[in-house]
């Protein structure tokens, strides 16, 4: 008899929203979030332009530069200048834009990345009470961390999850 190694449903779902990832059309940065109510899958997005429009690979990345507040390992504070593509909608904001409120009240999400604050906000008021996430984000983490605790939504981190190989891919810097 050949035993199997059954998925535990936190890795299950994350594998999902690895694999939804992969439909980015973003070099930059490919994010998957699946909507999860008792152990049924309601509704899956990624990041993206809205239809209709060229998307990066088709238009390129839409660049904003911001500077962000970096605090280096001795202590020390340093405004860094960071580019950010503002041509997708987020996953988390489009998994709001395709799901009912009614399959979101209690629910949970699950997002490879960690919300940055407009997500969290946006998520914080969806009727969701539970956030799983698997890569930090640490520009926005401490408010966001702050936010979920005030709201009592479950928000925690898949630190010893693995993604499936394939569906990872190299940000380009
Ligand atoms: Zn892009
Ligand atoms: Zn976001």
């Amino acid at each position: 008899m050949t035993s199997t190694i059954r998925k535990d449903w936190d890795t299950y779902f994350m594998d999902i929203a690895y694999m939804v990832s992969t439909r980015s059309q973003c070099p930059r940065r490919h994010v998957g979030a699946v909507l999860v109510q008792g152990k049924k899958l309601l509704g899956t997005a990624y990041n993206g332009a809205p239809m209709g429009v060229p998307d990066c690979t088709e238009a390129g990345c839409m660049i904003a530069e911001q500077l962000e507040l970096v605090i280096h390992p001795d202590g020390t504070e340093e405004m860094v200048k960071k580019e950010r593509c503002i041509r997708t909608i987020h996953a988390e904001q489009n998994l709001l834009l395709f799901t009912d409120r009614m399959d979101r009240e209690g629910a949970t999400v699950y997002v490879t990345d960690q919300p940055c604050w407009t997500c969290a906000n946006m998520l914080a008021n969806s009727g969701v009470k539970e956030i799983v996430f698997h890569r930090p984000y640490l520009k926005d983490a401490d408010k966001v961390t702050a936010l979920m605790s005030q709201l009592g939504i479950t928000f925690r981190s898949l630190d010893h999850y693995q993604p499936p190989a394939e569906t990872v891919m190299e940000p380009t810097p």
